[in-house]
């Protein structure tokens, strides 16, 4: 029988996840297939010989996965290495494809979690099948998790596993995950192509909060002075269209540098937000990581046109810098006055950490091993991942680095959560290649 490389069945069971829907509405009454997803899992990584323990996180069907495989040197911390099996909705009606068909076309491999994440699941269980099938001692111990309801913030999932379940995160020290490792193509000083692979050592901190304004009920063609919905909608007004103070912070500094010595662009800090728009469609991500933020998205008041209700309230979705927190709170707090309340719908921490050491040499060099050209730089993502519960609660240090060699012109930042969602299939394969280098490698 002849080898079988890691790459060559990347494509095949990243589709299979895809067609194993896994929606996460947030809703945890409505959320579908972890359990099947986790059971494919499962069932490739015992057909090579693999132990596998399968964890419930808090709530029935919201299954995970955790494989280990030891290291050459177990004095050495392992390596967690972690993908999540859940997606985000998509409408079928929307799509050039079924959302779930897990279809190749045009060189890509479509569907919902096609990078976010199931790419990088597919990369992780190919891995990890070949190191099994051709007896490959990897550095140091690995980790393989496969997880519930990243989605909707880890509560069935990554932040219950590392709050009652510690004990299968034994020995880590640091982790891999989503979201980072990708390609951005800018032009060199020569106007040549310059391929940046884009490393995530930051995350912002997510704080979404529900406001809460009370008022006097009453009749809806009376004088009325104090009307709940009035106080909240001026309330959410300005905070919505509030513009925080610049903060640029060590990863974003570490970026921007990196950036101006590959390209030459440069980044003044008195229209930072100007220069990074040169940065394409990813200036999107980049551009809200100068910034703390706070969109409002929800509102809720009132039941009846005539009557005035005693109490409104809205959402507030705020993404956090790291280190700002609490000056973000005050500023808040002054934006909103005395007479609304906010509580906690979701308050999870920043992360950061720094650029250097064996891991991030090791990043490199897999990557260079690939694409000769390849520049690794750090960056912050504005959202959140499941890297919050590892760094916060277990104390790993948390990289976003899930491989993949992208075409110059894809719009990758849209296709997170996006309609038509897809990866080229060159670049699972890459990615695959890159990620059985590094674990070898670490
Ligand atoms: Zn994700």
């Amino acid at each position: 029988m002849s080898r079988i490389e890691a790459e060559d069945e990347v494509v095949g069971i990243a589709a299979d996840l895809i067609r194993i829907d896994t929606t996460n509405t947030g809703d945890p009454a409505t959320v579908v297939g972890e359990r099947e997803a986790a059971d494919y899992v499962v069932g490739k990584l015992v057909e090579v010989g693999y132990e596998v323990e399968r964890v419930e996180s808090g709530a029935p069907g919201r299954d995970n996965v955790f494989a280990r495989l030891p290291g050459a040197d177990p004095s050495r911390g392992a390596l967690l290495v972690h993908g999540h099996l859940d997606v985000v909705p998509a409408d079928p009606s929307e799509w050039s494809v079924h959302p779930f068909s897990g279809v190749v076309r045009d060189g890509y491999l479509w569907g919902r979690g096609a990078v976010d994440m199931k790419d990088m699941v597919g990369m992780m269980i190919a891995v990890a099948r070949r190191f099994k099938r051709d007896g490959i001692t990897p550095p140091r111990e690995l980790v393989f998790a496969f997880l519930a309801d990243e989605e909707a913030g880890g509560k069935f999932g990554s932040q219950w596993l590392a709050d009652n379940r510690p004990d299968l995160f034994e020995g880590c020290t640091e982790a891999v995950g989503e979201v980072g490792g990708f390609s951005l193509t800018l032009p060199d000083k020569q106007g040549d192509p310059a391929r940046l692979y884009l490393i995530e050592t930051a995350e912002k901190g997510v704080a979404w909060m529900r406001l809460r304004a009370r008022g006097r009920a009453g009749h809806g063609s009376f004088l009325h002075e104090d009307n709940a919905v009035t106080t909240l909608a001026e309330a959410v007004g300005r905070l919505g269209r509030h513009r925080f103070p610049l903060v640029v912070t060590e990863t974003v500094d570490e970026f921007l540098t990196s950036v101006s010595e590959a390209t030459g662009m440069e980044f003044p800090r008195d229209d930072l937000e100007g220069a990074l728009a040169k940065l394409g469609p990813l200036s999107r991500i980049i551009g809200a990581t100068v910034r703390d933020t706070a969109n409002p998205t929800m509102l809720d008041a009132g039941y009846k046109a005539n009557v005035i209700p005693s109490t409104a309230e809205a959402v507030v979705d705020c993404r956090v810098l790291p280190g700002r927190e609490e000056a973000f709170l005050r500023e808040v707090d002054e934006i909103l006055g005395p007479d609304i309340t906010r509580e906690w719908v979701s308050h999870l921490p920043a992360l950061q950490t720094g650029f250097d050491g064996d891991l991030v040499e090791a990043m490199g060099a897999a990557l260079r091993a690939e694409d000769p050209e390849a520049r690794t730089v750090p960056y912050m993502l504005s959202g959140g991942t499941d890297a919050k519960a590892f760094e916060d609660k277990l104390g790993l240090r948390c990289f976003g680095f899930a491989p993949l060699r992208l075409p110059p012109d894809l719009d990758f930042a849209s296709l997170f959560h996006g309609v038509d969602e897809r990866v080229p299939v060159d670049a699972l394969r890459f990615g695959t290649r890159v990620l059985d280098r590094f674990l070898r490698s670490c």
